[in-house]
C-alpha cells in the first residue's frame, strides 16, 4: 500500500489546528501524534557518535542523565579512518541501539566544515574538506538508515563556530558556499537521503537558516531532491510561520502552542497558503510512518560486540603523527613509564549535546598492562593536575624520576574538557601550560618519549622536538584504552590520516583575521581557501598536513593509469594506481587522489581531493585501486552561470600520501561541453569578441586597420597584442585615427549578436 496516497487522504481529514500542531514537537524529544487519526508520536535523540536517550521527563538541558549506550569515537576521529565501510558499520550499530530503545531518528551526523580549528564543536564534525566530509557522512547515514532508523544531517548550513551561535550571520559568497560549505551536505543528501536535515541556529547571508528559502527549498529540496523533512536545531526558530513557508517542517523542541498559533494565524490571514502547510505535514507523516513501519521491537543489542566495534573504529581513527627512529611500536619488554593524569581520567568524548553515558569505559593503564604482558614492567606517575594550568613541582619531579629510571616513557596529554565544547570556541590552540612543560621536562630526562594526545581538534606543539613519537588519539570513545594499547605495541598498525590540517600556529590559519567576526557579522573573507586549499596554495608549511599519517609498514605506488587522456566534461574518467606493501607488516593505506586545474582563468586551489580509498595489504602484496572522476571532479562553481563549470584545458591527477606528499602525477585534457549565449556590447574586449570565427575575422581586420599596426618590430607587435587583448571594442574609437566610428561599432555589434553565437564556456 503506498503511503503517499494514504497520507494525502489523512491530511485531508485533518483540521487546520491539527495540521499546525504537527509542525512543532510535543516535548523536547517527540513529534506530536494525533490519536483520533492513528498518527503516532516518535522519538528523536542525539547523536551523532552514540545514543543520548534521556530518561523520561529530562529536558534539553538535562544533558547527563541518559540510558547507557556505546560511545564510539567522535567524528574528528572517525573521519581520520577514511574508511567508508567502517563508518557504515558504526552507523548500523547505532541504528540497532536506536531500535532497541525505540528511537526513530538519531540526530546526526554533523557535516559542518572546519573553517577554524578554534570552533568548539570541531570534534563533532568530520573535516575541512567537503568531499571527505560528505563521503563519511553519507556512509554514516546509510548505516543508520539500513536499520530502519532515520538520521538528521546537521547543522544546515554555514554553522562553523559556536560564538554567538544563535544570532551570528555567516556572510559567504556564492562560490564559496557551493564549493566548500554546502558541498559537504550535498554529497550526503544526494548519496544517502537522510530522513531529516537539521537547520542551523545562525543566519546565512542575512537570513536565519530556519527561514532561508534559498537553502531549505531552492537548494535542499528542489535542486538536491531531499525527500524527508527539515527540523530546526533546538530553539533555532525565529518566526515559525515564515520558516514553514520556506521549508522548515518541524520546530523543536515544543513551543507550547506558540508555533502552532503562528501558523494558524498565517493561514487565516492568507499570508501562508494552506497547501504549503499540507505539503509540510505530508513530509512529516511520510517519515513518521516510515519509522513506524520499520520498527524492530525485538532488537537486542550485544554491548560487548558494539564495544569491540568501538575499539576497531578507534584503532583506525587514531593518527600516528611522528615516529622518529621507529620508536613505535613499543617492545613488550623492559621498563615502561606511563605518565599523565589523562591515562587515568581519559578524555574520550566531547561535551554538549553529543555527550553520552557509555556502557563501559576502558582504563588506559590496564589495557596497556594487558597488551604488554608479563615481559614488561609498567609504572605510573600522574605528572600534572588535569584541572591545573601551572606545573605542579612535586608531580612533575616524580614523573621525571620515573622516566629517567625507565627505558621508555609514554606520556598522555591533550585538552581537558573545559578547553573545548559545544557552546563556545577556543581562543588559542595551546594545551595547558603544565602539560606542555611536563612533556619538555620528561623529554630532557628520557629521550625515548612518546606522547599520546586526546583532543577534539588541532593544538600547537611547541614541544614537538622533545618527543620521538606522537600518536593523535582524538576523542577515542569508550574503547580508546584498548585501541591505544593495540597501536602502541604494534598489535594493530596505525592507519589513520588527518582529515584536517594541523597548523604550526593559530595565526597561520586562513580564517584567523576574520574569526569569529565582529558582533554578529562573520565574513568568510578567505573564500574557498579553507584548510589545505590555503596552506598548499600559499606554500605555508603546516605542522602536519591534511591527509598525513604514518604506518609501521611502507607502501610504494606505481602504474598510475587513466582510461582516456582526453575527455568531455560529461564523461566518466577511470583512474587506477597500483599500491604495494613493501614493508614487513600487514597494514592499511589510504590512497588519496587530488585534482589540479593547470590552466584556469578563475582563481582555484592548488589541488582538491576528489577520490580516496582505504586498502589492506599483507607484506609484499599489491592491489590496484580504482577511482571514477566525473564533471564535479574538475569543476568550479561559476557564479555567473549559477552552475558548476569545467574550463577546457589540462588537469593533473595527483596521487598522494597527504596533500603535501604527492607520489605520482598524471594528466588529462578535459573539454567543456557547456555553451552559453554571449551578448556582446561596446565594452566587450577584443579577446572576448574573438571567441567566435566571425568575431576573430572582424578583430583581425580592425587591428590591421590601426594606423600604427603596419611594419611593427616584433617586440612592439607583442606589446600591441597584449594591449589589444583586453581592449574594449569602444577603445578603438580613440586609437583608429578616426577610421573606426560609432556607426561602425554599432554595425559590428549587430552582426556579431545576430549570428546567435554560442561559445564554449
Ligand atoms: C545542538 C544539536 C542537537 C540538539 C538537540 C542543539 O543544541 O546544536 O546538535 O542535536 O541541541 O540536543
Amino acid at each position: 500500500m503506498s503511503h503517499e496516497r494514504d497520507i494525502k487522504a489523512l491530511v485531508a481529514q485533518m483540521t487546520l489546528e491539527e495540521k499546525a500542531s504537527m509542525c512543532s514537537g510535543s516535548d523536547t524529544w517527540h513529534t506530536r501524534g494525533i490519536e483520533r487519526l492513528g498518527i503516532p508520536s516518535v522519538m528523536v535523540t542525539d547523536g551523532p557518535h552514540g545514543l543520548r536517550k534521556q530518561r523520561a521527563s529530562a529536558d534539553h538541558l538535562g544533558l547527563f542523565d541518559s540510558v547507557p549506550a556505546t560511545c564510539f569515537p567522535s567524528a574528528a576521529g572517525v573521519a581520520s579512518s577514511w574508511n567508508r565501510e567502517l563508518i557504515r558499520r558504526m552507523g548500523e550499530a547505532l541504528g540497532r541501539e536506536c531500535q532497541a530503545e525505540e528511537v526513530a531518528v538519531l540526530l546526526g551526523p554533523g557535516v559542518n566544515i572546519k573553517r577554524s580549528p578554534l570552533c568548539g564543536r570541531n570534534f563533532e564534525y568530520f573535516s575541512e574538506d567537503p568531499y571527505l566530509s560528505g563521503e563519511m557522512a553519507a556512509n554514516h547515514i546509510l548505516g543508520v538508515q539500513s536499520q530502519g532508523v532515520g538520521t538528521s544531517l546537521k547543522h544546515f548550513a554555514a554553522n562553523n563556530q559556536e560564538h554567538r551561535r544563535m544570532t551570528s550571520d555567516s556572510i559567504v559568497d556564492e562560490r564559496t558556499l557551493r564549493e566548500i560549505y554546502l558541498a559537504s551536505f550535498e554529497g550526503a543528501v544526494k548519496k544517502a537521503q537522510p530522513w531529516t536535515v537539521m537547520c542551523a541556529y545562525n543566519k546565512v547571508n542575512g537570513e536565519f537558516a530556519s527561514e532561508n528559502q534559498e537553502l531549505l527549498t531552492a537548494i535542499l529540496k528542489d535542486e538536491w531532491g531531499h525527500e524527508g523533512f527539515v527540523v530546526s536545531d533546538w530553539g533555532a526558530v525565529n518566526e515559525r510561520a515564515k520558516g514553514l513557508a520556506v521549508g522548515l517542517e518541524l520546530e523543536m523542541p515544543a513551543s507550547h502552542g506558540e508555533g502552532q498559533q503562528q501558523i494558524i494565524d498565517a493561514v487565516q490571514s492568507w499570508e501562508l497558503a494552506e497547501a504549503k502547510l499540507d505539503e509540510a505535514v505530508e513530509r512529516l507523516l511520510n517519515i513518521v510512518f516510515r519509522a513506524v513501519d520499520h520498527r524492530r521491537p525485538d532488537t537486542v543489542v550485544d554491548p560487548e560486540e558494539h564495544h569491540q566495534l568501538a575499539r576497531e573504529i578507534a584503532r583506525e581513527s587514531m593518527v600516528l603523527l611522528k615516529n622518529e627512529d621507529s620508536i613505535l611500536p613499543l617492545a613488550k619488554a623492559g621498563r615502561i613509564a606511563v605518565i599523565g593524569a589523562m591515562a587515568q581520567e581519559p578524555r574520550y568524548q566531547g561535551s554538549g549535546s553529543s555527550q553520552i553515558k557509555p556502557t563501559r569505559l576502558e582504563d588506559i593503564s590496564e589495557e596497556l598492562a594487558k597488551s604488554a604482558g608479563d615481559t614488561a614492567t609498567l609504572r605510573f606517575a600522574k605528572g600534572y593536575e588535569l584541572n591545573g594550568e601551572e606545573p605542579d613541582e612535586s608531580l612533575a619531579a616524580e614523573a621525571i624520576e620515573l622516566a629517567k629510571g625507565s627505558d621508555i616513557a609514554v606520556l598522555f596529554a591533550g585538552l581537558p574538557s573545559r578547553y573545548e565544547s559545544e557552546g563556545f570556541d577556543r581562543k588559542h590552540l595551546r594545551m595547558p601550560a603544565n602539560q606542555a612543560a611536563l612533556i619538555e621536562a620528561v623529554g630532557k630526562a628520557q629521550p625515548n618519549l612518546v606522547v599520546v594526545l586526546s583532543n577534539g581538534a588541532p593544538i600547537e606543539m611547541p614541544w614537538l622536538g622533545s618527543a620521538k613519537g606522537v600518536l593523535e588519539a582524538y576523542l577515542g570513545g569508550q574503547a580508546l584504552g584498548g585501541a591505544i594499547a593495540d597501536l602502541l605495541f604494534g598489535d594493530a598498525n596505525p592507519s589513520g590520516r588527518l582529515a584536517e590540517t594541523f597548523p604550526v600556529q593559530l595565526s597561520d590559519n586562513p580564517s584567523y583575521l576574520f574569526f569569529p567576526g565582529e558582533g554578529d557579522k562573520v565574513e568568510y573573507r578567505e573564500g574557498i581557501f579553507v584548510g589545505y586549499r590555503y596552506y598548499d596554495k600559499k606554500k605555508i608549511k603546516p605542522l602536519f598536513p591534511f591527509g598525513h599519517g604514518l604506518s609501521y609498514t611502507s607502501f610504494e605506488y606505481s602504474e598510475l593509469a587513466v582510461d582516456k587522456e582526453t575527455l568531455n566534461d560529461n564523461d566518466i574518467l577511470h583512474v587506477s594506481v597500483k599500491v604495494t606493501n613493501t614493508g614487513g607488516l600487514a597494514g592499511m593505506e589510504v590512497v588519496q587522489l587530488y585534482v589540479r586545474d593547470k590552466q584556469s582563468t578563475v582563481i582555484r586551489p592548488d589541488k582538491e581531493l576528489k577520490g580516496f580509498d582505504k586498502i589492506r595489504l599483507e607484506p609484499g602484496e599489491s592491489k590496484i585501486v580504482s577511482f571514477e572522476l566525473d564533471k564535479r571532479s574538475f569543476a568550479y562553481y561559476d557564479e555567473a552561470l549559477h552552475d558548476w563549470n569545467v574550463e577546457t584545458g589540462e588537469f593533473e591527477l595527483l596521487i598522494g600520501r597527504s596533500s603535501q606528499a604527492i607520489v605520482l602525477t598524471g594528466a588529462v585534457t578535459v573539454h567543456s561541453t557547456a555553451t552559453r549565449p554571449m551578448m556582446l556590447h561596446r565594452n566587450s574586449t577584443l579577446s572576448e569578441i574573438s571567441q567566435s570565427p566571425l568575431g576573430q575575422k572582424i578583430v583581425k581586420q580592425l587591428i590591421a586597420n590601426l594606423p600604427f599596426s603596419a611594419g611593427l618590430a616584433d617586440e612592439h607587435a607583442a606589446m600591441l597584442r597584449a594591449f589589444m587583448e583586453h581592449m574594449p571594442l569602444r577603445g578603438l574609437l580613440s586609437f583608429s585615427g578616426g577610421k573606426f566610428t560609432e556607426a561602425g561599432l554599432a554595425t559590428i555589434l549587430q552582426q556579431l549578436n545576430d549570428q546567435d553565437q554560442e561559445v564554449t564556456a
